[in-house]
């Protein structure tokens, strides 16, 4: 597979969470929360098109003062994505700020904020800086329930977990890469062209194998035309490789409900990024802050049969002593040796 996405875990594991996702073929970068975000350069920082916030506990937003700060100039504005109530917390953000200078700017800049309902309803707020970053109603709309964004490159898809307060996981999944054959289309005889973009288009949306493509080109004599089918020229002209599927998932309560949540959120996902905040030694604290233990966040990677795990947002009460967790987590995900749930003894969870 050729990744066609970076990513970077902005303060490792220690750190205040936030996860850069980059595009290595496009202008355009997006951030799992919002922690501190001062360790990324003023160029990555300006290709971040959206951020998507778990919960506005300050050590997940706080960062959104500097992304605003680096990217106030430019024309493309920003794009937040949090739980109930965000809305207003960004507009509280805002409004905490004196702008009577950027109104006269010559470029508007616009932080558009959603926050998503656990009926998965969107709620949208604009907030310009022609006016003075004063919030406008945006509407709001049904979504599909668990997809947030949904485009022709990647999905970005939500969970709700409780950890006290609403709090959403997420999962981006990228589209399958659809590559052309260059060589086989010579060989055919068809020219390259618009007609490559619609079969690629027709291929995503899963248009049926008997769809047919016209292909027009022209030539010495005049135009010509074939037409062949959506699986015909799947066959023999276009390689299709699976795209690349995170997850990523703080904070929770280690309830269930929440396992249940993440495990389908994660399923099978080729890259887990999960709290394992505390040692199982210690998880009466993590349940009064609900969090989780490295070993239930383990249990957790082993039941959704993640190809790869990354234990993050640790307590820096162990710091220096990060192998302790690491290790917990390692044992409870890849010794668990099946597929079995949390152990409701050992975690006292509940749902
Ligand atoms: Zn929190
Ligand atoms: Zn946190």
């Amino acid at each position: 597979m050729r990744p066609s996405i970076h990513t970077r875990l902005v303060n490792g594991a220690f750190g205040d969470p936030a996860l850069l996702i980059d595009f290595k073929f496009e202008r355009r970068a997006l951030l799992f929360d919002l922690g501190d975000v001062t360790a990324l350069s003023t160029r990555q920082l300006l290709r971040v098109s959206d951020a998507f916030v778990s919960h506005a506990h300050m050590d997940h937003f706080a960062g959104f003062d500097h992304l605003l700060r680096v990217c106030l100039g430019r024309d493309t504005g920003i794009t937040l994505w949090g739980p109930p109530g965000f809305v207003e917390q960004v507009g509280h953000k805002l409004a905490a700020y004196t702008w009577n200078v950027i109104q006269n700017y010559e470029t508007e800049f616009v932080v558009v904020a959603h926050e998503v309902d656990r009926d998965w309803r969107l709620r949208s707020g604009r907030f310009s800086s022609r006016r003075a970053f004063r919030l406008e109603d945006a509407g709001s709309r049904a979504l599909e329930p668990g997809v947030l964004l949904d485009t022709p490159e990647y999905r970005v898809r939500a969970a709700f977990l409780d950890h006290g307060t609403p709090c959403l996981a997420f999962a981006f999944d990228e589209a399958f890469h659809i590559n052309v054959w260059k060589p086989r289309l010579r060989a055919l005889g068809l020219p390259t062209g618009p007609w490559l973009t619609r079969l690629r288009r027709l291929v995503r949306e899963g248009a049926p194998e008997d769809t047919p493509v016209e292909i027009r080109w022209p030539d010495g004599r005049g135009e010509r035309e074939r037409t062949l089918s959506v699986g015909e020229l799947k066959r023999q002209v276009l390689e299709l490789t699976e795209g690349q599927r995170l997850c990523y998932v703080t904070d929770a309560a280690m309830t269930e409900a929440n396992a249940e949540r993440i495990v389908a959120l994660a399923a099978g996902a080729d890259l887990l990024y999960i709290e394992a905040a505390f040692l199982e030694a210690d998880v009466d604290h993590a349940r009064r802050k609900s969090h989780l233990t490295a070993r239930f966040a383990g249990e957790l990677a082993a039941r959704a049969g993640v190809r790869e795990a990354v234990p993050i947002h640790l307590s820096t009460r162990y710091l220096g002593e990060g192998g302790l967790l690491e290790r917990e987590f390692q044992q409870a995900w890849k010794g668990a040796g099946n597929a079995a749930g949390p152990r409701q003894a050992s975690t006292g969870a509940s749902p």
